[in-house]
């Protein structure tokens, strides 16, 4: 399969250039808004050509696919040109601006009949694989609430348009937030009712949020406390899933890489739960590829990147507002 990048960006840098390769698929061209930039990107990575032209990319002969993963205000754009040139499309998160931008770009992709998938990684890696299956087997009982701590340290290298561009999608609930989103609906297998929340900023963020706590009611019942920031250095990640007959401890396990801990406890004790340590996005890659030939769908799909999307506006909506905010999954 044949890979056109749309950004040249640091996350195709560190992960996705790797996991497309892992595939033995092959990146043909990358897009940036600067020349030069295009193409010191391209000669570093090995790739063929570089241009400025989104026409010109999505021309190239034997494209298959596209992997978008500039900044968030231009995924929407730039994801409904590629499904209008008939291409595959694995977007980044947040899928767009706007639940409704995201709605619309599923549909455009649905009626072109092109796969169409969100790159959270997350629910690729082996840890949350392995929690979904323990929630789903019934081990723990019924679910009675999940915490999802996800404070970090934002790199410098990743302090740029995060921390002080909103019309760029700053902010950590586009960034971080959206990501809880997606795994807490992968390992519930349900989505969020309604939220409350309260953000602010606590020494990195200039006019967005870099940090919030939120709480989320979930269909079922269960609640849902989440916390995301880019300014705890020391903090660790993690998500705990507590039921009637166990509770799961995931430690480590909110990052990109195959890496983590997850104990089982209950009336028996407690126990290590073994996970695959495969890559996150050489997986994700692997799937999206698979659904492209027709087999299964993407490990996450348009829909997905709707929804959590929609649970991350609801967040900061809720924390401007100081009011309990209804998800809205329409769009
Ligand atoms: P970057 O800031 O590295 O890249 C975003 C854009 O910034 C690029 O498309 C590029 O523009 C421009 N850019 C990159 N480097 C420079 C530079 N040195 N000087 C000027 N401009 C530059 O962002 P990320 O890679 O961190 O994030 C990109 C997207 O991926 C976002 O939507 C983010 O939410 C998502 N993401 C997802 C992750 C996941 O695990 N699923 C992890 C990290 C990010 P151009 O292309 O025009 O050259």
């Amino acid at each position: 399969m044949n890979w056109g990048l749309i950004g040249a960006s640091t996350i195709a840098s560190e992960h996705v250039i790797g996991a497309i390769r892992a595939n033995g698929h092959e990146i043909i061209s990358v897009l940036s808004s600067d020349a030069v930039r295009g193409a010191n990107y391209a000669a570093r990575h090995g790739i063929a050509r570089s241009t400025t032209s989104l026409d010109e990319l999505l021309g190239t002969q034997g494209l298959d696919a596209v992997y978008i993963s500039t900044t968030n205000e231009k995924h929407h754009p730039q994801a409904l040109a590629a499904i209008a040139a008939g291409k595959h499309v694995l977007c980044e998160k947040p899928l767009a601006m706007t639940p409704a931008e995201a709605a619309e770009m599923v549909r455009a992709a649905e009626a072109a009949g092109v796969v169409f998938a969100t790159n959270h990684h997350l629910r690729n890696a082996g840890t949350h694989l392995a929690i979904r299956e323990l929630i789903a087997s019934g081990r723990i009982g019924r679910v009675l609430s999940v915490r999802v701590f996800h404070a970090v340290h934002l790199p410098p290298h990743l302090q740029g348009w995060r921390i002080n561009d909103a019309a760029a999608g700053g902010g950590v609930i586009p960034d971080i937030t959206v990501h809880d989103a997606d795994t807490v609906r992968f390992c519930l297998g349900e989505d969020p009712v309604d939220v409350v929340a309260k953000a602010g900023t606590s020494g990195m963020g200039l006019g967005v949020e870099d940090s919030v706590m939120s709480v989320w009611s979930m269909p079922s019942g269960a609640m849902v406390q989440a916390h995301e920031s880019f300014t705890h250095r020391f903090a660790g990640s993690g998500i705990e899933v507590h039921g009637t007959e166990g509770s799961i401890f995931g430690r480590g396990v909110m990052t990109q890489k195959p890496v983590g801990e997850v104990e089982l406890v209950t009336v028996d004790g407690r126990s290590a739960v073994p996970f695959g340590t495969h890559d996150l996005y050489a997986r994700s890659l692997g799937v999206f590829a698979a659904a492209v030939a027709g087999e299964g769908r993407p490990s996450a799909d348009g829909v997905d990147g709707v929804k959590s999307l929609a649970v991350a506006v609801a967040v900061r909506e809720a924390a401007r507002t100081g009011q309990t905010v209804r998800v809205n999954y329409e769009g």
